[in-house]
């Protein structure tokens, strides 16, 4: 076993469970990509078994902090099946769901989704990588699934000197499966959908939203950056009876539809847009129309904190254009999912963009990931979608 020591003083870290070595704090030692490593401080005492990372500025990212424990295949089983116990008891509505959430689940670089009987994961640093047919195992031993499906396709491989890799890595068969989501039957493809194929932290936001609209009466409704349709089909859901979805990808759209139609709302009412979505909300202004609703959820504008300065004006930009476009009384459901943008700036800026707009709103709620997407105590870092639900003033 290697040896990884630390540099004076950087041991704290560690010593409070957070599973990051950073390049800067290790005094000497190296290993293979992978490959399981003792991190010690600079005195010698254990802190860590770890996967280290050659080209990673995370060199090392931590498996355990108990010195009796091996990394072996039992540890993965152990660590999966406290990741499943953790979910069947947080009472999700739905067959879709993240089984484990990274460093949260104590498995730096793994995310791996269940969407009914197939699993979608993706492995993301080179210590998953390296357990990568162990963890395939031991998936399918924790949950008694047959199909797995391979989506380390993430560009954060790059900086792990890791390939694209896509397929499946147990079992096979169609990659286009339905999932029910608080009673909606929704479709995803885990071959060709974003990330594992649908975006689960959002699922109970937009049960949320569905409540909202059927409580405020909304019946128009903007859905920005739709993807395939979830917050459409929640509107409907609610009562909406006009819904125009918004986004970039036409595969997306094309899905949206198929979820609305699925789930036997009237097309009639629904509009599909391939545009920018900033560009439509100012054609929307443009033409005078107005929205009892509207959902903002975009891409990561700032995947670090050195994009926060451009990402605010983009947030301002939609933000200003949603608060004006929106009814007097309407709702707003705005969402970052930058970890460059904490909770405190993105309400800044949300805030700077109801000044510009000359408009005022009440927070009815702020929003975060599903619960199925746990932040720890230790790892705050973890923490990545912020939302805020508003109410325009009358
Ligand atoms: N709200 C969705 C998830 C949105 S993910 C859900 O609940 O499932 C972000 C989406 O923004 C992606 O579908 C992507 O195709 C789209 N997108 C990215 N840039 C865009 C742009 N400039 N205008 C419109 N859509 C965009």
């Amino acid at each position: 076993m290697k040896t990884i020591r630390l540099r004076d003083g950087k041991e704290r870290s560690l010593q409070r469970r957070h599973p990051w070595v950073f390049e800067g704090s290790i005094a000497r030692g190296s290993a293979d990509a992978g490959e399981t490593v003792r991190v010690e401080s600079h005195a010698g005492e254990f802190l860590a078994w770890g996967a280290y990372s050659p080209s990673s500025m995370f060199r090392v990212r931590a498996w355990s902090f108990d010195e009796s424990e091996r990394i072996e295949a039992a540890f993965f089983v152990r660590r999966l099946r406290r990741a499943i116990a953790l979910r069947a008891r947080l009472g999700i509505a739905s067959d879709g769901q993240r089984l484990v959430h990274g460093e949260a689940d104590g498995l730096p670089g793994l995310i791996v989704d269940r969407y009914g009987d197939t699993l979608s994961a993706q492995f993301l640093s080179a210590g998953a990588e390296r357990w990568r047919a162990v963890i395939a195992d031991a998936l399918l031993a924790t949950t008694g699934l047959s199909r797995l499906y391979e989506r380390s396709d993430a560009s954060v491989r790059a900086r792990e000197g890791l390939d694209i890799r896509v397929g499946w890595l147990r079992g096979e068969g169609a990659t286009e499966l339905l999932i029910t989501e608080h009673g909606w039957t929704l479709g995803v493809d885990v071959a060709t959908g974003h990330k594992t194929g649908y975006y689960l932290d959002q699922r109970e936001n937009r049960r949320r939203f569905a409540e909202l609209v059927r409580q405020l009466g909304c019946r128009s409704v903007f859905n920005g950056y739709s993807y395939t349709g979830g917050f459409s089909v929640a509107a409907l859901a609610g009562g909406a009876t006009q819904v125009l979805s918004v986004d970039s990808s036409g595969p997306a759209l094309a899905l949206a539809r198929d979820n609305i139609v699925r789930n036997g709302f009237d097309l009639a009412g629904c509009e599909f847009a391939d545009a920018d979505v900033n560009a439509m909300l100012r054609q929307a202004l443009a033409e005078g129309r107005s929205f009892d609703a509207i959902v903002l959820d975009p891409p990561k504008f700032a995947p670090t904190a050195a994009h926060a300065e451009r990402a605010a004006r983009a947030y301002k930009d939609i933000n200003r254009l949603a608060l004006q476009l929106l009814a007097p009384g309407g709702l707003l459901l705005t969402f970052s999912c930058s970890g460059g943008v904490n909770a405190d700036l993105f309400h800044k800026i949300v805030a700077g963009a109801g000044l510009d707009a000359g408009v005022n709103a009440a927070i009815l709620q702020r929003l975060e990931a599903s619960s199925d997407h746990p932040t720890t105590i230790e790892f705050p870092e973890g923490e990545y979608l912020k939302g805020l639900a508003l109410l325009k003033q009358q």
